[in-house]
């Protein structure tokens, strides 16, 4: 059990600061994914954590002690990577207990604990084949047995599954969370799958540019998400944006962009003073609904992707659009007349300068 602690952490390759102040508490047994677009640091805060790399400034505590200058070793971390990088001439019992075979335990033991290991991940059948006589998601459950056998406190994944197709990954996922629950250990995970790190997670930490722009519950990122950016990047589809500006007049307020005035719940008195009245307002799609009576909208596009319908809606004189995620099948063609209804309940606000939410959830 390891609670991990990044303490303004830096790092630099070559004048980029791949990492760039990250602060960071991960509690004992605590499952946290690190979440932001290729290059964002996510690779380079793990490889931190592991120990694979040095930080430029800044300390990383395990269970309070400065680990710092430890090996990883050391550090009681295991790691599993995308390329799973099996010994290809070894079998999958000598796979697993290759780091037993270096530290020169008795053969009994490694029998033992392989065995241990290959019962609790389904490959008891497999043990005797070789890498090549496994599928993709066999070969990552080998590597990660080969993590699991030496009985670290600390699970390291760098986007373990990128290489399985997509029914696989969603097994794997629940395979490794149930595995993380089980092993009672703490495990920090990196992808860029929102969807992957929004079902596996107990926290995420989204990041941008280095550093941590929001570090919280699954449900905290996506309702209460502190910034445009943290907003796009977890659902799908992206939540919609309307850029626009606030209409104040006595107690009631109204958002207008183009010709389109909406007007807004009682949230919007909470809205301050904002430079030229300019905002944006996020609503994601499954709070816009296709009723009787609502904002009148033509329909652009129709996306039908089986449980639910993605029907995108516009208006003359503006370019902007918004998706309604409508349930089941809906036989709506481009062209259509529809009246859209946006739950003012459900509407975040942003300020255009910053991305940062001034209101709203
Ligand atoms: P990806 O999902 O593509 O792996 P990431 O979020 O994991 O992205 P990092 O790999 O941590 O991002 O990289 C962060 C930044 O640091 C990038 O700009 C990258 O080019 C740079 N960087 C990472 N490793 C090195 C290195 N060894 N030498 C030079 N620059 C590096």
């Amino acid at each position: 059990m390891t609670r991990i602690e990044l303490i303004d952490i830096v790092k630099t390759f070559g004048g980029v600061n791949a990492c760039d102040g990250v602060d960071l508490l991960i509690e004992e047994r605590e499952f946290v994914t690190l979440l932001g677009p290729s290059g964002c640091g996510k690779s380079t805060t793990l490889n931190l954590i592991a120990g694979l790399d040095d930080v430029t400034s800044g300390t990383i505590l395990m269970n309070g002690k400065r680990v710092n200058e430890l090996s990883p070793y050391q550090r009681d971390v295991a790691m599993v990577f995308q390329q799973y990088a099996l010994y290809p001439h070894m079998t999958v019992a000598e796979n697993i207990g290759f780091t037993l075979r270096l530290r020169k335990r008795p053969k009994s033991e490694i029998r033992e604990r392989v065995q241990r290991v290959a019962e609790l991940l389904e490959l008891t059948a497999l043990l005797d084949r070789l890498p090549r006589e496994l599928s993709g998601g066999q070969q990552q459950r080998v590597a990660i047995g080969r993590a699991v056998i030496r009985e670290p406190g600390v699970f390291l994944f760098d986007e373990p599954f990128s290489n399985l197709d997509a029914a696989l990954r969603i097994r794997m996922r629940s395979e490794v969370r149930q595995l993380h629950d089980r092993l009672g250990v703490t495990s920090v995970f990196v992808t860029h799958d929102q969807e992957e790190a929004m079902s596996i997670s107990d926290r995420i930490a989204v990041m941008r540019l280095g550093k941590v722009e929001q570090f919280g519950t699954p449900e905290e990122i996506y309702s209460t998400p502190v910034s445009k950016y943290v907003a796009q990047f977890v659902g799908s589809p992206r939540m919609n944006i309307l850029d626009g500006e606030l209409l104040r007049s006595g107690k009631q307020t109204d958002f207008r962009f183009g010709p389109i005035v909406i007007p807004l719940g009682a949230q919007a008195a909470t809205i301050g003073a904002i430079d030229g009245n300019r905002i944006e307002l996020g609503i994601r799609s499954e709070h816009v609904r296709i009723g009787d009576s609502g904002l009148p909208a033509m329909v652009r596009f129709v996306q039908p992707i089986g449980p639910e319908t993605h029907v995108t809606v516009g208006w003359n004189d503006t370019a902007q659009t918004l998706i309604a995620r409508v349930p089941g099948i809906v036989r709506l063609q481009p062209g259509a007349q529809v009246d859209v209804v946006l739950d003012p309940a459900s509407m975040l606000f942003f300020d255009p300068e910053t991305g940062n939410r001034i209101a709203g959830a």
